[in-house]
């Protein structure tokens, strides 16, 4: 592409999408990105107390630092811990939705800064290896045109230095039926086998920080933390923006 093109485009680009915020359609000011300052305050951040395992907001005063009944039950899942930067509600919806199926694949930038910072307060990076999105299986990604997960991954890596997995080294090899529309019972034969790594070597003994969008079931991240693991992985964290 010309340079010239290339000018003519971000042009027509400016023009589709001014600087206004997604959320309220306020004109931004120098410094904000995509959301304005008043809707970034006001986007759904999940804060303590939290469960420190799973990110699942806790509504009990005196819970501090303790397990939510989940984890409680089940210990021992594929996964480390999960972290999520907000609840999936309000602005953070709308925002991932614009994302996602408004293909405004520009707001991956500002959403996975502030899932970046969220994550470094948590230290969830701490002696990671790679950072791994959780991956489509390539029909949906060139239907949709991209992966909002991997787009989120490249913000949160510039944050957070650590590197994304190369495209196709982990990779969904069969399609599935969308968890959504299924029970918890029929999401995890449904999601299984359905990814695989390709360079186990890549990955041994390796941290890795999984990355989507929002977390709706355990069952997805689940079976690609335990793929991560059978091919060498030593431990598999989960990090979303929105749970
Ligand atoms: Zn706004
Ligand atoms: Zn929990």
């Amino acid at each position: 592409m010309t340079a010239l093109l290339r000018s003519l485009l971000t042009g027509l680009a400016d023009l589709a999408y001014p600087p206004r915020c997604a959320l309220c359609g306020a004109a931004l000011d120098a410094g904000e990105h995509a959301v304005c300052a008043v809707c970034a305050r006001a986007l759904p951040a999940i804060r303590p107390p939290r469960c420190p395992r799973c990110a699942r907001p806790i509504r009990t005063r005196d819970a501090k630092d303790a397990l939510c009944g989940a984890c409680r039950m089940h210990p021992h899942g594929p996964l480390d811990r999960i972290a999520a930067f907000g609840e999936y509600r309000d602005g953070l919806r709308t925002l991932i939705h614009q994302l996602k199926y408004g293909r405004r694949a520009f707001l991956a930038a500002p959403l996975g800064t502030r899932v970046a910072e969220h994550g470094a307060a948590l230290g969830v990076f701490s002696g990671a290896d790679w950072l791994a999105p959780i991956p489509l299986h390539w029909t949906r990604e060139r239907w949709r045109g991209f992966n909002q997960a991997r787009l989120l991954a490249e913000q949160i890596s510039v944050v957070a230095d650590v590197p994304v997995m190369p495209q196709g080294a982990f990779r969904r090899v069969r399609r599935t039926t969308p968890q959504v529309r299924l029970n918890a019972a029929d999401r995890a034969d449904n999601i299984k086998g359905a990814f695989a790594v390709r360079d186990a070597s890549q990955i041994q003994n390796a941290c890795i920080v999984l990355i989507d969008d929002v977390l709706t079931t355990a069952a997805t991240a689940g079976e690609c933390a335990r793929v991560l693991r059978r091919a060498g992985a030593a431990s598999v964290r989960l990090l979303v923006a929105a749970r």
